[in-house]
């Protein structure tokens, strides 16, 4: 554990020189991002040393999974985030479970959400994943119907849309992402204007390529195995 936690923090550092390197170049302050630590496949005990090291938000892509480990961080004052694909029938417990839903892509989803978040008295803030390249394998709404589900969504009282999430295709060399976080960029000003309304999140770049996307305007990153290591096998 002491091992871990040291190599965490270590870790940490080299993430806020890469953030600071990578907002100097462009002229923004390092301190407008954030980073969502993605503690997926991680163990509780690997969330409350990343707390330990300073790291205020988290990131889950599995209901289940968050549910078992959820209890043993209950007490951390952290942000707790939904990144991956969630099926309707599990909108009510995520809306529960999580503080923020960023992966958001579907209507019938939104409105158990919009439910959940009603029933348990809150105001859930959501991201609009958005599907950019033609992976139809890949969670996400596709550009085509943005704009339709960002203005069905928009006026549920229990809902606060703040923004776009995307996890682009995979390259080896990360500068060919650099298109589709500009696209996002892009896609989240246009609908801001649309809906006349401020939309201050935009949530991409991984630990790969999260200094392209500072670049092009990213507010937060999500980052896992630059801060964690390597994931183990469970999907
Ligand atoms: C796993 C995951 C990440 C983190 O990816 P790394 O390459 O390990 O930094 C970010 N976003 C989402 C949606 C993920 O599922």
């Amino acid at each position: 554990m002491a091992n871990q936690s040291s190599s965490i923090t270590e870790n940490w550092a080299k993430i806020q020189e890469r953030i600071a390197r990578a907002a100097e170049r462009c002229g923004r302050r390092a301190d407008e991002i954030t980073v969502v630590a993605v503690s997926k496949t991680h163990p509780a005990e690997t969330i409350v040393a990343a707390y330990e090291a300073g790291l205020r938000h988290f990131g889950e892509n599995r209901v289940q999974e968050w549910e078992s480990k959820q209890p043993k961080v209950a007490d951390l004052d952290a942000t707790w985030h939904l990144i991956g694909h969630l099926q309707s029938n599990k909108a009510r417990r995520a809306a529960h479970l999580f503080r923020r839903v960023d992966s958001l892509d579907d209507l019938a989803l939104a409105k158990k959400l919009h439910a959940a978040a009603d029933a348990e008295g809150k105001c859930l803030p959501v991201l609009i994943e958005v599907r950019l390249g033609d992976e139809e394998t890949k969670s996400g709404v596709a550009e085509a119907d943005l704009l339709s589900l960002a203005t069905s969504i928009a006026p549920f009282a229990h809902l606060e849309f703040a923004g776009l999430m995307t996890i682009p295709p995979f390259f080896d060399e990360p500068e060919r992402v650099r298109f589709y976080f500009r696209k996002l960029r892009e896609l989240c000003d246009d609908l801001s204007r649309k809906l006349s309304r401020a939309l201050p999140v935009l949530s991409m770049g991984m630990s790969h390529d999260f200094e392209i996307a500072i670049e092009e305007g990213a507010t937060e990153i999500r980052v896992g195995t630059a801060l964690f290591g390597p994931r183990g096998f469970v999907a």
